[in-house]
Order: structure tokens, then sequence, then C-alpha cells
């Protein structure tokens, strides 16, 4: 099975660079991965999407998705498992050990959202410690749980389920917050949520259920336990590249390392667009300029090889 262009990933980067190569009249196969739509699909509410006002993630991606159908896109609703770029066409195989070759590939991979690793975690895991508040805040009506991080996401999260839970205590390692300024403002003033400045989550306690958490002052070094009812892990986000390795070169931290300007990889034919590349502002509307930018790149590069 052979396509022109190839695209993995099914986020704002992708569906974007596929609306671009499809509608340039260039064969565009999506793969969308075991998620379509992303990590968009997990977030409740999106208010800086220019052009909407105020949309969930869930039908923001469906109005991508349905675009990028009007216009051609192939979806197919299959996960990569291994890559070749060491030739063109280049060679892609999916779960379902099907192989693909393109004449130009388009990764848009996205990230993950990561987990702390301390004691305990992987236990609760699903039992009582999360790291989607909108998929299983609702569990925790009238309850009471914690937030950790420091970040956008972190303080999105307890502002969510401060409409759900009972009480929400913010747990940070520094005294400081990284979220954008609105965010904080309507956390700080939030009469359910409480915030743990200076803390570090040690250990996931419980029984079948977590039921509390192993608490270490990051400047005294004291512990003390807090008593929860659910742990929402909100502590950033890791480029998924795993597939890439030894293909296309990387950062240290696993971002796969681009050409700003043409969201160039390594690999002439190869291009990489939004979170999988972007490790500092990482936001929608970025990501799917960005999958223009590949899309327009795409077009160049297989004009020039024709
Ligand atoms: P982030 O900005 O990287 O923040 C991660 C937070 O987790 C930081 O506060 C960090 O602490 C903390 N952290 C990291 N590793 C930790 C560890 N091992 N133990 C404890 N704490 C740890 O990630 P994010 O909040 O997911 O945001 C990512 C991007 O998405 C940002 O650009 C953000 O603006 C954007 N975003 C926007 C919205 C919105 O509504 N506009 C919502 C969500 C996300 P330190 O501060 O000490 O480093």
């Amino acid at each position: 099975m052979h396509t022109r262009v190839l695209i993995i990933g099914s986020g704002p980067a992708g569906y974007t660079a596929g609306i671009y190569t499809a509608r340039a009249g260039l064969e565009t196969v999506l793969m969308t991965g075991h998620m379509a739509g992303g990590q968009l699909m997990l977030t409740h509410e999106v208010e800086n999407y220019p052009g909407f006002t105020r949309i969930s993630g869930i039908d923001l991606m469906a109005s991508f998705q349905k675009q990028a159908e009007s216009v051609g896109v192939q979806l197919k609703y299959e996960m990569v498992k291994s890559v070749d770029f060491s030739k063109r066409p280049f060679k892609i195989k999916t779960e379902m050990n099907r192989t693909w070759t393109a004449d130009a590939v388009i990764i848009a991979t996205g990230s993950s959202a990561k987990w702390l690793e301390a004691k305990g975690e992987e236990k609760y895991r699903g039992h009582g410690v999360s790291i989607c508040a909108t998929c299983d805040g609702f569990f925790y009506r009238g309850k009471s749980v914690a937030v950790i991080g420091g970040g956008s996401s972190a303080v999105y999260e307890a502002l969510y389920l401060a409409q759900i839970a009972d009480k929400v205590t913010l747990i940070h390692r520094r005294d400081e917050l990284r979220a954008e300024k609105h965010l904080q403002n309507q956390l700080l003033v939030h009469p359910k949520i409480s915030i743990r400045w200076d803390s570090e989550v040690v250990e996931f306690l419980g029984e079948q259920q977590l039921n509390a958490l192993k608490i270490k002052n990051a400047k005294t070094g004291d512990e003390s336990v807090l008593p929860i009812d659910g742990a929402f892990v909100a502590i950033g986000n890791r480029p998924n590249t795993e597939i890439f390795k030894g293909q296309l070169d990387l950062s240290k931290d696993g971002y796969i390392k681009t050409h700003k300007s043409t969201c160039a990889t390594s690999v002439e034919g190869v291009f990489a667009c939004g979170d999988v590349q972007e490790d500092t502002y990482r936001q929608a509307i970025i990501a799917a300029g960005n999958g223009c930018v590949a899309a327009l790149s795409a077009e160049k590069f297989l004009l020039e090889k024709k």
C-alpha cells in the first residue's frame, strides 16, 4: 500500500497537515493512533482556540476530523509500530501488521502525560490515581481530591474538580506556580481549593483504593500524611517519539529536532509538527499552525522530487 503523504497522529497538527496536503491534490493517509483526536479529547473546555469562544475538546477535534475527511484525507484507525526512514519511499508498519510506503511522512504524534513515578502510584492507577480530571473527576462528587503540579494543566484540573468535589488540594513542589496568570487568579480565590506549597508526594497510600498521600516538605524535609479520596497527577508531558529513536535526531528530552521555519527533520522528506517537536508553548493553535508548515514543506519537497 502506497501513498504520497502519510501522516502519523490525529491531533490539531496531524489533521491540519492533512487538510493542506489533501487540498493540494496529494493522496493523504492519516494514521490516527489509539485515541483519535489526541490530548484535546481529554480537555473539558477550550476557551483560547481562535474562532471558538468556548468549545469542548471533543467537539473541536470532531470539527478537525470532519474537515479533514471532507477534503479527502483517508483516516486509518491504526497505531504505527515501526518506521524505516533509511530510504525512500519510507516504510511504515502498523500494529495490525500492515506495511505502508510513502513519498513523504509528517509526524504529529504529540505527547503523553507524565506520571510522578512515586511509590504506590502504579498500584493505585485507576483506583484513586488518575491523569485526567475530565475522564475521572465524575467519581469524586462530594469527596476530597488532590492535584499534583504547578502548571496550567494542574490549575485547570483543580478548577475543574472544584466543580465536582467538596475539597481540592493543589500540591506543588515549589512556592510559586508556573500556570498562566488568569488561571492562577481564579485558583487563589476559590473557596474549595487550598494549596500545599513546597510539597512533594513521596508515596500513594491505601488498601484496595487510594486513601492518603505521604507528603514531604521540600524545604524542611518533614513528612506528613494527607487523607484523600483521589489524586490527579498533572506534571506535564513527554513526547511520543519512541518509534523514531535511531531514525531521526531527537533532543535530550526526546523531542524531534526540526528546522523551525520548515518543520523538516534530520531526514529529507520527513517532517514533524505539533507537540512532538515543541517543548515550550504546547498549544493547540501552535500545533495547527505547525501542521500547516509541515504540509506546505512536504508539498514543496514532493514537487521538487518529481
Ligand atoms: P508544565 O507547564 O510543564 O508544568 C508542569 C508542572 O508540573 C510544573 O509546575 C512542574 O513544577 C511540575 N512538575 C514537573 N515534574 C514534576 C515532578 N516530578 N514532581 C512534581 N512536580 C513536577 O506542563 P502543563 O501544565 O501540562 O502545561 C504544558 C503547556 O500547556 C503549557 O504551555 C501550558 O501553558 C499549556 N496549557 C494551557 C492551558 C490553558 O488553559 N490555556 C491548560 C493546560 C496547559 P515546576 O514548576 O517546579 O517546574
